[in-house]
């Protein structure tokens, strides 16, 4: 099937108010052109470099979530270009966006990573350690940063039933955040889970972003 039959599989299935990222990492501007042109805006990167050099080519409503383990000394690369940065994994480069966003005239709208998965790898809070920074204020007073939810990763494995209470996990996480700190943020509300295994699973568990890539796309070539 062609990129565009793909775009329309998966937005079909998709409930209404859950939207699809199209994850376009390490495919060419030209395939993420086949997918503009079957209507997709919303695309998810997840390597600093690489989404700096394709952004500028490709239309201006393209609406680009940054998806990846971003280092501090890569904000800056990617601040003319990102709307959501869904890869927000420390205070610490919480604060750097917002300052750097306050710097380029920007507002950027950010997930919170859990880390629910098993592996050591995937990075993010764990749920007590996402709750004692909100105890602690730290999603407060950002001046260029809106918190609008959490993203996460199940863990790489077959066992459906870990990825389901995995993604329940996160659930809980988020209306646990939503009904204790962010009651009068409205913006709080999104989850962000599921790519091409999983996302059926995670839109049970009340995903409302999911991110797909190879069933979009195809295989990555790395
Ligand atoms: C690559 C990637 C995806 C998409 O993965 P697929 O299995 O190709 O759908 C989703 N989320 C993150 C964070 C990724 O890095």
């Amino acid at each position: 099937m062609s990129i565009a039959q793909n775009i329309q599989r998966i937005t079909a299935q998709l409930p209404e108010g859950v939207k699809l990222v199209a994850v376009s990492k390490f495919h060419p501007a030209e395939k993420i052109m086949e997918a503009y042109n079957a209507g997709q805006r919303l695309f998810g990167e997840n390597r600093a470099q690489e989404f700096a050099a394709k952004a500028p080519q490709l239309p201006a409503d393209i609406e680009w979530h940054f998806i990846g383990h971003l280092q501090k000394n890569k904000v800056r690369m990617i601040m003319p270009w990102v709307s959501t940065i869904q890869s927000i994994d420390s205070i610490e480069l919480l604060q750097l966006v917002n300052k750097e966003a306050a710097r380029n005239n920007r507002h950027i709208n950010v997930l919170l990573q859990l880390h629910v998965a098993k592996e050591q790898t995937k990075s993010g809070f764990t749920t007590n350690e996402v709750l004692k920074a909100a105890d602690e204020g730290a999603f407060e007073n950002l001046t260029n940063v809106t918190i609008t939810g959490v993203m996460a990763m199940a863990t790489f494995t077959d066992d459906m039933e870990q990825v389901a209470s995995e993604f329940e996990q996160v659930h809980n996480t988020f209306l646990t955040l939503r009904d204790k700190h962010f009651a009068n943020n409205p913006a709080f509300k999104e989850i962000s889970m599921g790519m091409s295994d999983d996302w059926n699973i995670a839109v049970q568990h009340g995903a409302t972003l999911v991110r797909i890539g190879t069933d979009i796309f195809g295989a990555r070539e790395y």
